[in-house]
């Protein structure tokens, strides 16, 4: 890909931004706190800044989400003899990605790395921020209780879509995808085309709004460091270190298990072999990037029968994202500690469910999983503004979780191989025919 070399410089462009930022709003913290000037250049200037940046990833979301689901389910229930290989697929992306995003939320429940800022700065954040977020959104109020199960199935999709419920949304979006995959006539393949076009435009546009990250990340952190201050960067290194070590345990403990019991593998050659793609996912952020070295190295250096690894790297490329999901979850429950917004058990096993289908929905680029996070902030009504607070990190965490990411659609890649063949170890390439059974 030959985008390598911007993508390198937006990194450092971000970085800088951080710095800027960051360096910019602890110093007008410490000496001019009380400075009428400031308040008047957050209001007028950093804010709007941020507040754009976050309004076109928002603006991204409804259409992408819809589109990567109908696709993901059109992929999974292909008859060209995928259906049985599409099952087993769809059921290692829920249930592996059901995993990682509990170990994210139990980390970050009993680190609890959000909490710790003066109660009274958060209200006023939340103050804030509550009416800009009713204005996006364009509704206000926490989601919760009964209504929460009843609301995942729309009344009206296009009031769904409008309200920004995402869960409803992916409802809707899942029902059509199930119809269009029994239907298979001539329209539906067309629409189907036309929803992979939209899909593309979205990609492309993410791309074109990713490239004002560097000057949101200074925007928002200046915004947010000005208020206050040092406290933040503290809690920000906890993030890190929680989001690290999630993701940790999720790589080198829940992949080894599942190689060696399902996949018969050993770990230590499943790691060695996969290395290419792991380094090619750690240096691009992206696992859509990283595709054809997956492809390559499952097929060859893992074994895989060709038929197999194309189908479940391809798919897992934009649809498996253990480690974005695990991302998303810490993601959103620290915000809320941050700002000091109780989730109660069911609501955070609505985070959980969000957080499969978000990472689902993600695209498999750089700061894919943003514009997902942005909305399910938004439907706890938590400000969105913390996208801010995380992004300057979001790099280094983004080139960890596509490790995660691309690992994930390896494994499952060996596994399910093991299960369709009876092999996966070997270092057979391109096995195509003759299923076990
Ligand atoms: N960069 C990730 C990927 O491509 C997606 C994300 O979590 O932002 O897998």
């Amino acid at each position: 890909h030959a985008a390598r070399t911007p993508k390198l410089a937006l990194h450092t462009r971000m970085l800088i931004g951080f710095i800027v930022g960051a360096g910019a709003g602890l110093l007008a913290n410490v000496y001019f706190a009380d400075a009428g000037w400031l308040a008047t250049l957050v209001t007028y200037v950093a804010d709007p800044i941020g507040q754009l940046f976050l309004r076109l990833l928002f603006m991204l979301v409804i259409p992408l989400v819809f589109a990567a689901l109908i696709l993901g389910v059109v992929e999974i229930g292909d008859p060209q003899s995928l259906g049985r290989i599409g099952g087993k697929t769809l059921v290692w992306i829920l249930a592996v990605t059901a995993v990682a995003v509990t170990i994210g939320l139990v980390l970050v429940n009993v680190l609890q790395p959000g909490l710790g800022l003066p109660p009274e700065l958060a209200d006023s954040l939340l103050a804030e921020s509550g009416e800009r977020t009713a204005d996006i959104a364009g509704k206000g109020g926490a989601i919760s209780g009964v209504d929460l199960l009843l609301n995942i199935v729309p009344k009206n999709p296009i009031a769904a879509a409008a309200a920004g419920d995402l869960i409803a949304v992916m409802f809707f979006a899942l029902a059509f995808g199930v119809a269009a995959t029994v239907l298979r006539t001539e329209s539906t393949r067309l629409f189907v085309g036309a929803v992979q076009g939209i899909y593309d435009i979205c990609l492309k546009l993410i791309g074109w709004i990713i490239e004002l990250a560097p000057y949101a990340v200074a925007a928002l952190l200046f915004s947010i460091t000005s208020k206050l201050g040092f406290d933040v960067m503290v809690q920000l290194a906890r993030f890190v270190g929680t989001v690290l070590l999630a993701l940790g345990i999720h790589f080198f403990i829940v992949f080894p298990i599942l190689l060696v019991v399902f996949g018969r593998m050993s770990p230590l050659a499943f790691f060695r072999g996969a290395q290419p793609a792991l380094l090619t996912a750690f240096s691009t952020s992206s696992s859509s990037a990283t595709l054809p070295t997956t492809l390559a190295v499952t097929e060859e250096r893992l074994g895989v029968p060709r038929r197999v690894a194309r189908f479940v790297c391809t798919l897992g490329a934009t649809a498996n994202m253990n480690g974005t999901a695990l991302f998303e979850g810490i993601t959103v429950l620290f915000l809320a500690q941050f700002f000091g917004i109780e989730l109660n058990l069911v609501q955070q096993i609505t985070v959980l469910v969000l957080c499969i289908f978000g990472s689902i929905g993600a695209a498999g680029v750089p700061g894919g999983s943003l514009p997902v996070i942005a909305m399910i902030l938004m439907m706890f009504n938590i400000p969105p503004e913390g996208i801010g607070l995380i992004l300057g990190v979001d790099r280094l965490l983004d080139m960890c979780r596509t490790v995660v990411n691309v690992g994930g659609d390896m494994a499952g890649s060996v596994v399910i191989g093991r299960s369709e063949f009876g092999r996966g170890t070997e270092t057979v390439a391109h096995v195509d025919e003759t299923p076990a059974s």
